[in-house]
């Protein structure tokens, strides 16, 4: 049985000399929440929460960890930890519910249940990748990602000294498409690369068909989200089924039942849960049970640790597949571990060490520290 002695909470930000833009606003800070859980035997494990915008989002987050959870996780004792965070917040889920502001509490209990799961890899002493397959490699590739149109070449530039064979794009601004820019794009890159594109949610419907009409042409890998993550199971099917180009989805889902749903469409390829933002490891795990495993093409941009914990999934349950990795300067991805966390080759490999590994790099904390519980 492990016993849960504390909780300590850092969040931080990393602010942005040149803010990263999407098609819904402007990031001017990287924010980050991270979760330290130690258990009586000294194991610690890792878990981030998802906070990247609005600009508040983070300074809440952390406020609702402190004063709503951690009083009930604290001497919390398990020996699973699937479905734990749902047995925890299971006395204040009627609260979020009542505020309408479920969207924070998957948040908050997707960091938590990955920071469980990582304190159970430490304990039981294995990396966390082989806790879910023991046949795990020690490494995955990498796609780029967090690349704006106007600085496309310079990053897939940056992108490629790193071995980099995968890049994404963001498009969608104003319900527009730069055929301009997709011109340039396809000029840029090889046979033995991959170029994808976000549009963020940017286009409603009827310019998402008429967008992807003109996409068929070129030879993108995926085009992300060219609809609201709110459309209903008609307008996916409709928007799946109505184009030659493959589409990608899952980093606004917010539900088992709908990646399901996706996941079931034969010719969707590609979905993207976020383990920092909606049910953690315990949903992965649980929907490559449910789908065909090497769909889950998984979503992050944020801190070194969901990056880590992400890697480690992908690793065991889809392997072949590359995991989005930002590609801008952010020593809280690179940085907060002791060991600087690499890309060579293309890819992020892993140690020995049990969970995801650690300890932190207090330099990196105390440099970018806007609060903690300590
Ligand atoms: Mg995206």
């Amino acid at each position: 049985m492990i016993k849960i002695k504390s909780l300590r909470s850092y969040y931080l930000e990393f602010p942005l000399i040149d803010p990263v833009i999407t098609s819904f606003g402007v990031m001017k800070t990287r924010p980050c929440i991270i979760i330290e859980l130690e258990d009586f035997n000294k194991n610690i494990g890792y878990g981030e929460i998802w906070c990247n915008f609005p600009s508040d989002a983070a300074s809440y987050r952390f406020n609702l960890l402190n004063s709503l959870y951690l009083n009930n996780i604290i001497g919390c004792e398990f020996s699973n930890p699937e479905k734990l965070i749902d047995k925890i917040a299971d006395t204040f889920k009627t609260l979020f519910v009542q505020s309408g502001d479920i969207g924070s509490f998957d948040n908050i209990n997707a960091g938590l249940d990955c920071a469980f799961w990582d304190l159970f890899a430490k304990t039981k002493k294995i990396p966390l990748n082989k806790l879910l397959n023991t046949e795990s490699q020690k490494h995955i590739s990498v796609y780029a990602s967090g690349i704006n149109p106007s600085e496309s070449y310079e990053k897939i530039t940056i992108a490629r000294s790193m071995g980099i064979k995968a890049f994404k794009v963001k498009i969608g601004f104003n319900h527009s498409l730069d055929i301009d820019l997709l011109n340039v794009l396809t000029d840029y890159f090889s046979n033995e690369e991959m170029l994808m594109l976000d549009v963020n949610q940017g286009w409603n419907i009827d310019e998402a068909s008429k967008y992807l009409k003109i996409l068929e042409n070129y030879n993108f890998s995926w085009i992300e989200e060219p609809i609201s993550a709110l459309s209903n199971k008609d307008e996916f099917n409709n928007i799946i089924n109505s184009t030659n180009c493959n589409l990608a989805f899952g980093e606004n889902i917010n539900n088992l039942d709908d990646f399901i749903f996706l996941g079931q469409n034969k010719k969707l390829k590609y979905i993207q849960p976020d383990l920092t933002k909606f049910g953690g490891i315990s949903l992965i795990n649980n929907l490559s049970k449910k789908i065909q495993s090497n769909k889950i093409w998984m979503h992050f941009l944020g801190s070194g640790v969901g990056l880590l914990t992400s890697a480690h999934i992908m690793s065991a349950i889809n392997p072949s597949a590359f995991l989005e990795t930002d590609i801008n300067v952010n020593p809280l991805r690179t940085n907060l571990f002791k060991n600087e966390l690499k890309i060579e080759d293309g890819k992020i490999n892993f140690s020995d060490d049990h969970g995801i590994g650690g300890p932190l790099n207090f330099d990196t904390i105390n440099k970018y520290l806007i609060s903690s519980n300590i």
